[in-house]
């Protein structure tokens, strides 16, 4: 055995904080976690410091994490010692990313692959180097899922019962488990890429795609050295990728996730424990449960036993993560304490053969470096072919052309229909707008009631803070007294174990409640993000051309105008960012003071001031008391809200029924307000009509006034004439010449009939009727009118010269003149019945 053999090597254990993700982001959580530049250090909180063997922070590439802690590790294998690499940490801290436990031969050259793809990029490298050496790698997969082993590499329906064995020389074996033999990387790969495939994964509200099992891939290295066959190394690789531990309460599991989760964790505690076991130097050479879980028994031999082991404690940033975060970094302390004694994995008589053939293997150095040179020369060749290779490709693309060509014309087609497609949906987009619009005037009124219940629960949560700070110094002071009392003696005893009891309840129960509040925080942080990630939306929506629908929306509505709408908007989102402030910082101090109360130390001494059966049954007393005190507060506080609820109950019944009251008299108005309505309505159509009446009587009298001025200058006997054709007599303001017209009324009664009678203003005496003054001197005149004045009688519509379209208008104009002919009849046998009619000329 060489000195390094014995030599005991403690498990190094890395730290890597992942960035902050997107979900975190959105719900507003801040990074919790410091780095020291240049040292190995993070400090949680303000002042909580852990130191590892190195420490990544977010901004840490896989690359760098592989070459600095895991390739160490490599060259160790190849020296025939066990390594393991186990990733710990809370589900969604990035132990399957930081594994590579998603790998797929895509992925092959991007910067994201994770620890064991590149594990087995440089196991094949190296491999490549020795070319003395005959290499024999075999690898098997496995996931313990619900505390069952299953077998990742084994695609058979029927699967091999396996087992757990323990060998006191080989250390800890697994029966019915596939190993395959693999020749090149690509094989290896496929082996990863199918374990990968059938990993046990399940979605939580932590991580979409969290994996619900522990894996182990194991790499099996046997070394041979040519031609001599005793010269063998079997060196075994374990890549862990642990599930996650979690709280149910945070992963919002059910079911068979929660089962899950339960037996994760039951695996989880049982490696906690193995770690604690070996990590607690007082606890040296003591029990170590390493048979509790099938975990811890698998790696039995990473932990305290023979392997170079890495721990990977994967965190998250986010202060929301805090707890899970401080348990992780407690966890990986604990297990930098645990020792490993690696030990060189081969026969000790070849040790001596191989340190002679060391010498002889020095002396064909030379002969390495030609070996070497000419890989150089052949991964030249290599790299010439594939440039060939790209080249004829090249060739091809060209042909291929005129195709594209026609391919380019089908796809304008198909963009045409597309972007037909897109439009409507941006139709469809508009009229959602519009709906958001109205849905944002709503959340501005909601935002108005989440303010004011945030602000009662920040006086919560301030309220909380201060009891919890008050309890700590009181402990503290209780601390000192303590001391004190100590000195005192026995009589002390029970005053002494009450003051401390009940401070350690207070503070416990302070704790638990700043825990409540700082998950009410965190919960309206998260809200608040939302809001504000909403908002912003609304916001960015608003400038896109949409805008113009939003806008017609508002005015419909009668809303405020646009620019006062978004000043609003960022009036609202201003103060919910100060809100987001406010909140961040009371849950960083929160958080700062349920870690001060909470401390490893505190857990762990929180007994020792019991030391004698007075002390404890004195504090069972006391407990006692207090159980049953807070048992009848409690009851009594059960009945008053039980009390409260019926109350309740009955206020809301009458609620219900003074709102159907309501209802009722609403729908009572509204049935008067239609019935008003049609009544309204009926009369705005009668006055309607009456305007349309009066509309169409007062174009009559304009048609009326115009006939009135007829235009004629003759003797107005034929259609030209205005007012013949208007059936009507010509009047005094007509321009025709009254002394010929014959279509002037008074004309045509006198120049019909003529009085003898000639004086005016007397009785005709015939007829005994007064001669009206117009008409006596019309007669008047007529009388100093020749005798042979004639009584003409009208023209006969025969006016045959006249247009047929005329016909309507000559058979009116002769019914007139039949009419007036009757009139004069009629004032023949009335007025002038007595007068003698003059003898017509022809
Ligand atoms: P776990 O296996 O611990 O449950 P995952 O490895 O699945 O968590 O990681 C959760 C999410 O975080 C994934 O989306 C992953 O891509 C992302 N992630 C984890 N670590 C990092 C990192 N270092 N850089 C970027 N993203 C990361
Ligand atoms: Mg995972």
């Amino acid at each position: 055995m060489t000195k390094e053999d014995e030599k005991v090597i403690p498990v190094r254990v890395v730290m890597r904080c992942r960035p902050l993700v997107s979900k975190e982001i959105n719900e507003g959580c801040q990074c919790c976690l410091t780095f020291v530049p240049g040292e190995p250090q993070v400090i949680v909180g303000n002042d909580k410091a852990f130191t590892y063997d190195y420490v990544f922070d977010p901004t840490t590439e896989q690359e760098e994490v592989f070459n600095t802690a895991v390739s160490p590790l490599l060259s160790g294998l190849f020296r025939g010692y066990n390594a393991t690499v186990l990733a710990y940490g809370q589900t969604g801290s990035g132990k399957t990313f930081s594994m590579g436990g998603t790998y797929t031969s895509e992925q092959e050259n991007e910067s994201t692959v994770g620890v064991i793809p590149r594990v087995i990029r440089r196991i094949f490298q190296e491999k490549s180097k020795c070319a003395d050496c005959e290499f024999l790698l075999a690898v098997s997969y496995l996931e313990i899922y619900n505390e069952e082993i299953l077998d990742l590499l084994c695609t058979s329906k029927d699967k091999p019962i396996i087992s757990i064995r323990e060998d006191p020389k080989d250390g800890i074996k697994i029966v019915g488990l596939t190993e395959k033999e693999v020749f090149t990387a690509h094989e290896m790969v496929g082996c990863l890429e199918l374990g990968n495939s059938a990993r046990t994964v399940g979605s939580t509200a932590m991580n979409a795609a969290s994996s619900r099992s522990h894996a182990i891939f194991t790499i099996s290295l046997e070394q041979r050295r040519k031609g001599d066959k005793s010269d063998v190394m079997v060196s075994k690789l374990h890549l862990v990728d642990l599930a996650g531990s979690e709280r149910q309460k945070k992963t919002k599991a059910e079911g068979d996730r929660l089962k899950e989760g339960i037996s994760i964790n039951r695996g989880l505690l049982s490696l906690g424990n193995v770690i604690s076991a070996l990590g607690d130097e007082s606890k040296k050479g003591s029990f170590v449960p390493y048979r509790d879980s099938k975990l811890t028994r698998l790696l039995q031999d990473s932990l305290g036993g023979n392997s170079h082991t890495l721990m990977i404690a994967c965190v998250s940033p986010a202060d929301s993560n805090i707890e899970e975060t401080i348990n992780t970094l407690r966890y990986a302390d604990r297990a930098r304490k645990i020792k490993n004694k690696p030990i060189l994995n081969v026969d000790p008589r070849a040790v001596e053969m191989k340190r002679l053939r060391q010498q002889v293997r020095s002396l064909f150095g030379v002969l390495g470096l030609l070996g070497a040179f000419q890989i150089t020369m052949e991964q030249t060749n290599e790299k010439l072919q594939s440039k060939l290779e790209e080249l004829r490709q090249h060739a091809a693309m060209k042909s291929q052309r005129v195709q594209l060509m026609r391919q380019m014309k089908e796809d304008s087609e198909k963009f045409r229909l597309w972007k037909q497609k897109k439009d409507k949906e941006v139709l469809q987009l508009k009229e959602k707008d519009r709906k958001r619009q109205y849905e944002m005037l709503k959340l501005e009124r909601d935002f108005q009631k989440q303010a004011s219940v945030l602000r009662r629960k920040t006086e919560e949560a301030a309220a909380a803070n201060k009891r919890l700070k008050d309890a700590l110094q009181k402990r503290s002071e209780v601390a000192e007294k303590r001391k004190e009392v100590q000195n005192r003696g026995a009589e002390g005893v029970s005053s002494r174990i009450k003051n401390w009891l009940l401070n350690e309840v207070e503070v416990l129960v302070s704790t638990e409640e700043a825990r409540r509040h700082l998950q009410d925080l965190l919960e309206d942080r998260k809200m608040l993000a939302e809001e504000i990630s909403q908002l912003r939306q609304q916001m960015e929506a608003g400038e896109r051309p949409v805008a113009k629908v939003r806008r017609r929306t508002l005015t419909i509505s009668e809303l405020e105008g646009q620019g006062e709408l978004e000043a609003s908007i960022s009036k609202q989102v201003e103060s919910l960012e100060t809100e987001m402030g406010l909140r961040s910082a009371q849950i960083a101090d929160l958080q700062q003071k349920v870690l001060d109360a909470d401390n490893d130390g505190r857990i762990k001494q929180r007994w020792d001031s019991i030391t004698t059966i007075v002390e404890a049954k004195s504090a069972l007393k006391i407990l006692m008391a207090e159980v049953v005190a807070s048992k009848v507060a409690n009851a009594k506080l059960e009945s008053e809200l039980k009390q409260e609820k019926a109350n309740l109950l009955d206020m809301q019944k009458i609620l219900c029924d003074e709102r159907k009251l309501m209802s009722s008299m609403d729908m009572e108005h509204q049935s008067q307000l239609v019935e008003m309505e049609q009544r309204h309505q009926e009369k705005e159509e009668e006055i309607e009509k009456l305007r349309k009446l009066n509309d169409q009587n007062q174009k009559l009298m304009d048609e009326n006034e115009q006939y009135k001025q007829c235009a004629c200058r003759g003797r107005c006997v034929n259609k030209l004439c205005r007012c013949r054709k208007g059936k009507m007599t010509c009047g005094e303001n007509c321009l025709c010449d009254h002394e010929k017209c014959r279509n002037m009324e008074n004309r045509s009664n006198v120049v019909s009939r003529i009085c003898s009678f000639k004086e005016p203003g007397v009785v005709c005496l015939p007829c005994g009727w007064p001669i009206p003054d117009v008409i006596s001197s019309e007669i008047g005149d007529i009388g100093h009118l020749p005798a042979d004045l004639k009584l003409e009688k009208k023209p006969v519509p025969a006016d045959n010269e006249s247009d047929s379209d005329d016909s309507e208008v000559m058979n009116s104009t002769s019914s007139f003149l039949r009419s007036k002919k009757r009139g004069l009849n009629n004032f023949k046998n009335s007025f002038f019945s007595g007068c003698t009619p003059i003898r017509e000329e022809h």
